[in-house]
């Protein structure tokens, strides 16, 4: 049975949550402020640690990122705060996934095992978003952020800056790009990739004719610089 330590001081949400998930056959600790968290977290050592963000005592980013020091422990963060930049904050101190309020129960139930799951077969957990300075794609929903505003980008687009993400400061050739987004029975040639890059360069860059994240490597490809 696995055990899931619930942090949250809202006394409504985590009786709920407690609740269900001992239904789900777990067995939970919990905690109303980020200390008793803390603590339990290390006297127990959970399987999975779901977590609010605003506490009492220390939030939920500090925890985390105690935590993070000598466990890899799946951590679910609870925000009630959607802005973008608060989940960003969130992955980069090590949060394997993120959950908005007001959120469904079947949402979160399907997280927390899809993290045990992926914990349990010791593999790193799926990223579900990438992060470069003021740029992030949001892999799940298919949204992507510029520096604080919805950047809005067509299939093919989010695809190719999501592959050139991925393999931030290697060398992607058109044809890789080509294959890796367009699939290998796409019928056209890599000036199609020629073309998709001008237009993500448009969106993204602040001088599209000097780029600084998307760079050509002349006679291979491309490269994501950050
Ligand atoms: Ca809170």
């Amino acid at each position: 049975m696995a055990t899931i330590l619930l942090i949250e001081d809202e006394v409504t949400v985590r009786e709920t949550l407690a609740l269900n998930l001992r239904a789900e056959g777990f067995e939970v600790f919990t905690a109303a402020d980020g200390m008793t968290g803390l603590d339990l977290a290390r006297d127990e050592s959970p399987d999975l640690i779901i977590m609010d963000l605003m506490l009492p005592k220390l939030d939920g980013l500090s925890i985390c990122r105690i935590v993070r020091k000598d466990s890899d422990v799946p951590i679910i963060m609870l925000t009630a705060r959607g802005t973008e930049m608060d989940r960003i904050t969130g992955f980069e101190t090590g949060a394997d996934d993120y959950v908005v309020k007001p959120f469904s129960l079947g949402e979160l139930m399907a997280r927390v095992r899809a993290n045990l799951r992926r914990a349990r077969a010791g593999q790193p957990v799926q990223t579900t978003r990438l992060t470069a300075t003021d740029l992030t794609l949001d892999l799940l929903a298919r949204r992507a952020n510029l520096r604080g505003d919805e950047l809005k980008l067509t299939y093919r687009e989010f695809d190719l800056l999501a592959e050139l993400m991925r393999n931030q400061g290697a060398v992607l050739s058109r044809d890789l790009l080509l294959n890796s987004v367009w699939g290998f029975d796409y019928v056209g040639d890599s000036h199609t990739v020629d073309v998709h890059i001008r237009w993500l360069r448009e969106k993204i860059e602040l001088e599209p004719s000097s780029p600084r994240r998307i760079m050509t490597v002349r006679g291979v490809g491309y490269r994501f610089e950050g």
